[in-house]
């Protein structure tokens, strides 16, 4: 989005805060958490409303580590900072479990299972399971097909489940005790002396002390530092109607991350991913319409994968991940602003990282 000269002319009311988030969603409400901790007033800034971005549109799969399989990710990133994610993982997941009993936020501690696709994804599964087992962490690797749908391997974390994430940003929010200013988009930042941020906001200009960017992957249209850092890429889902019975036990993740599957809390069947072979249409883009590739490859993988489910897609919808280039998290300061944090680029892993990054 962008802002009018009509609808902000830079002669907004000025709001005085020691702390000011731009961005509403999970990230930005654990942020604001951790901010009144410390004493200080704390503001969030949202364009839209709280949560209305990646965070109440993801496939809520509670899932330890990051994207990538774990022995690639010590191939990646090094053995210690492998298993440092692994802990900031833990840790993340720690926080969110706290909201979610406080708040009875919807979840299922069903475990998840990473599911090979091919012979090839098998094998890489069992190094896997072989990595995250010579580090102590708890997993099982399944020869075969704990699912009988088709699938070659699996490894199960045990400690995963499904949260409802809209609930849980929510929740997240109210942990906080934060002042929320929806409907309120920053068009401009500028930090003019070595104290104060100057935050320009459809409603007001804030004169802040510190400024943290919870903008995932709306980031780039905010600064020119994040141009190339982080990659705005649609994801979409699909859910059918209720089912009179569960088909699904367990958070399943295949096809290296590109597929997931899950049983909601009102027992419907979602599928979500296929963007494995639309990469052009779906990356680089803010726009969160559907697109019919990506819904004609999950109706496929459902009808592919799922025979037996025969109730109707009830609804389709898509959101904006923000991609970093290495698959991490993208965290620090503006170089040409020093009390401006961020902490961006969660990469479709915000339930992993999100809050322990906060
Ligand atoms: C379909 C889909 C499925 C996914 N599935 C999973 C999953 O199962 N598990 C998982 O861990 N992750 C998943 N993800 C990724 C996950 O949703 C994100 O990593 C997470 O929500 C990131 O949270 P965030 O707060 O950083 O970003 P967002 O929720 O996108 O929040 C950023 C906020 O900043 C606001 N904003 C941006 N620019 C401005 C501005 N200029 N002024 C004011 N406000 C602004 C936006 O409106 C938005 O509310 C999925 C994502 C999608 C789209």
């Amino acid at each position: 989005m962008t802002v009018s000269i009509w609808q902000a002319d830079d002669k907004q009311s000025v709001y005085e805060v020691d702390f000011l988030i731009v961005g509403a969603g999970l990230v930005g409400c654990a942020a604001a958490y951790f901010a009144v901790q410390t004493g200080r007033s704390v503001v969030i800034t949202e364009m839209r409303d709280i949560a209305l971005g990646a965070s109440s549109r993801n496939a809520g799969f509670m899932i330890t580590g990051p994207d990538t399989y774990y022995h690639r990710a010590i191939t990646e990133y090094g053995h210690d900072r492998a298993r440092e994610l692994w802990a900031l993982s833990e840790r993340t997941h720690r926080i969110w479990r706290g909201w979610i009993g406080q708040f009875d936020v919807p979840f299922d501690p069903c475990g998840s299972m990473l599911l090979a696709e091919s012979a090839d994804e098998a094998r890489e599964l069992l190094q896997a399971a072989r990595a995250l087992n010579a580090d102590g962490i708890d997993s099982e690797f399944i020869d075969g097909d704990p699912l009988e749908r088709g699938y070659f391997a699996a490894v199960h974390q045990p400690n995963d489940g499904g949260v409802q994430p809209y609930a849980l940003a929510q929740a997240a929010f109210r942990a906080s005790g934060a002042a929320l200013i929806a409907n309120n988009e920053v068009y401009r930042i500028e930090q003019p002396d070595a104290e104060r941020v100057h935050v320009y906001t459809r409603q007001y200009r804030f004169e802040a002390r510190h400024v943290l960017l919870c903008t995932n992957a709306y980031s780039p249209a905010l600064h020119p530092y994040f141009a190339g850092k982080i990659i705005p890429t649609r994801a979409q889902c699909l859910v059918t109607a209720p089912l009179s019975e569960s088909v699904m036990p367990t958070c399943g993740y295949s096809d290296y991350g590109y597929m997931y599957y899950r049983m909601t809390f009102d027992n419907r069947l979602l599928i979500g991913g296929g963007r494995k072979d639309y990469k052009a249409l779906e990356n680089d883009t803010t726009d969160d319409r559907i697109t019919d590739p990506v819904q004609r490859y999950l109706d496929a993988y459902l009808r592919d994968k799922f025979p037996d489910v025969t109730a109707p897609v009830e609804r389709r919808w898509a959101g904006i991940m923000g991609f970093s280039v290495d698959g991490l998290p993208l965290v620090g300061t503006l170089p040409d602003m020093p009390r401006v944090g961020f902490a961006v680029g969660f990469h479709g892993h915000g339930l992993a990282f999100g809050a322990g990054v906060a």
